[in-house]
């Protein structure tokens, strides 16, 4: 049977209704995406199968996203086959595939074939693409309309917990319009027109290394298979003697149906503020305190250049949903001077630009400054170890050879005596020299005195 019956036919169902309605006013007017737990869903009371159709995105001619080895047509049928493997061992529950093999349907044909088989609900299996490589996560499409949006919502609220716990970073539960207003994904505004809830979830980005991890073998796959045959199980609250699994009593939350139409978030961030809390210039780590905040579709990432803005960093996980503040440190490269700022985007990928903090500019080295220090002494030392490995193939001796060592501490002694003897007998030579000339003056001076004498004496005797 049809979901949307069961509510009708359930009696407790009613009796909350008033309660719901009061919420989805207040939802409609205050969370325009998100929605909220207001009372459990019943058990399917009727005994026909729950019928659930299964649609692997693209096919054939229509690739789907494609990066890399990796093809989304053909990871979607991996996972919807597990899917179905996994729910064909509940009871109560009778599943469908639009497509068994790699073949091309339009939109319009998986809805038409869901139709037929009277889905209870259709489920569209996708895996993500971002123009610039960047994003990240996993997330889920619904209709922006009444009855269509809570159930939609309200298994999507299950299977984005459960890719949660798997590791997965949350990009949330939207809605998305196109110009004419109606709902902009074809696949669900195809299933609207024909009476039943689809939901579109994208597991993950194909193209981004923070999920590759999750859909890099055919196994990972097939375990994203089972984990949307387990959300759908419990959504519906499906039992399994097979598994030894009962949902029966599990705990489905049911979204209030909004009085409007649940609009996409437009807007940026309605606030980004920043604060430098700490700068280390020993090190160049730099603290940041940011507080942002979007009132409509909540905070997703954020990312940080210490340039003005000419680079940023790679996107980065809101650390935490529920808190607008939150600190993080950046590393700031040395001669500069740092000019922080930082985007912060919302749940649709619209961003805000902080202020702009400067600082002034820290002088530290960095590894590769110090690696390049360090290479610099190493090739030093390694010279001067070569010059001193010339000299002892000239001859020297090897310093690490005592007895060699005492030679040449003799040896120089030797030769420090020998110039010492050298230097004295040069003395000795000149103090010689002076004497002998002395001896040769006075000898010289007494002859010129006798002489002397005789001359006088002549003179006399001529007289
Ligand atoms: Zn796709």
């Amino acid at each position: 049977m049809n979901s949307t019956d069961c509510v009708k036919n359930n009696p407790r169902k009613r009796k909350c209704s008033v309660k719901v309605w009061a919420a989805a006013l207040f939802l409609s007017l205050v969370l325009p995406v998100q929605g909220a737990r207001v009372c459990a869903e019943e058990p399917n009371p009727s005994p026909d199968p729950v019928v659930i159709v299964i649609d692997p995105g693209h096919g054939g001619e229509n690739l789907g996203g494609q990066y890399e080895e990796y093809t989304e047509k053909d990871m979607t049928i991996v996972v919807a086959k597990a899917m179905k493997e996994e729910l064909e061992k509940y009871e109560g529950v009778t599943v469908y595939l639009t497509r068994e093999s790699d073949e091309e349907l339009s939109l319009s044909e998986r809805c038409d074939y869901a139709k037929s088989v009277d889905a209870d609900f259709l489920f569209c299996l996708h895996f993500n693409m971002s123009g610039e490589h960047t994003l990240f996560g996993a997330e889920c499409w619904v209709s922006a309309f009444g009855e269509y949006y809570s159930r939609g919502y309200s298994f999507a609220d299950i299977e984005i917990g459960m890719l949660k716990e798997l590791g997965l970073y949350s990009r949330g539960i939207k809605t998305r319009l196109n110009d004419r207003g109606s709902d902009y994904y074809g696949i669900i505004n195809h299933a609207v027109e024909r009476g039943f809830p689809c939901v579109l979830i994208e597991h993950c980005h194909l193209d981004q290394e923070n999920d590759q991890p999750f859909y890099d073998h055919d196994e990972k796959l097939k375990a994203f298979g089972r984990l949307d045959a387990t959300a759908a199980a419990k959504y519906f609250r499906l039992r399994s003697e097979t598994l030894g699994v009962d949902y029966s009593d599990y705990e489905t939350v049911s979204v209030p149906v909004p009085s409007g139409v649940m609009r996409p978030d437009q807007s940026e961030p309605d606030v980004c503020m920043i604060d430098v809390t700490d700068q280390d210039m020993e090190t160049g780590e730099v603290t940041v305190e940011v507080s942002a905040a979007d009132y409509d579709s909540g905070m997703l990432y954020y990312t940080y250049s210490y340039d003005n803005g000419e680079t940023f960093s790679e996107l980065q996980r809101w650390p935490d949903e529920e808190a607008d503040t939150f600190r993080f440190t950046m590393q700031v490269p040395p001669h500069i001077v740092p000019q922080i700022v930082v985007n912060a985007y919302n749940g649709y990928d619209l961003y805000t630009t902080s202020n702009m903090v400067s600082l002034p500019s820290m002088d530290y080295k960095t590894a590769e400054e110090i690696a390049a220090e360090q290479a610099q002494k190493e090739a030093l030392e390694s010279a001067s170890a070569d010059v001193a490995d010339g000299r002892a193939e000239d001859g020297a001796a090897s310093a690490e050879n005592p007895e060699e060592q005492r030679r040449n501490a003799e040896l120089k002694q030797i030769n420090a005596s020998e110039t010492e003897e050298e230097s004295l007998s040069f003395g000795y030579f000149l103090a010689v020299c002076g004497v002998c000339a002395l001896l040769v003056l006075a000898l010289v001076f007494s002859m010129i005195l006798i002489l002397r004498g005789r001359r006088r004496r002549r003179r006399r005797r001529r007289r």
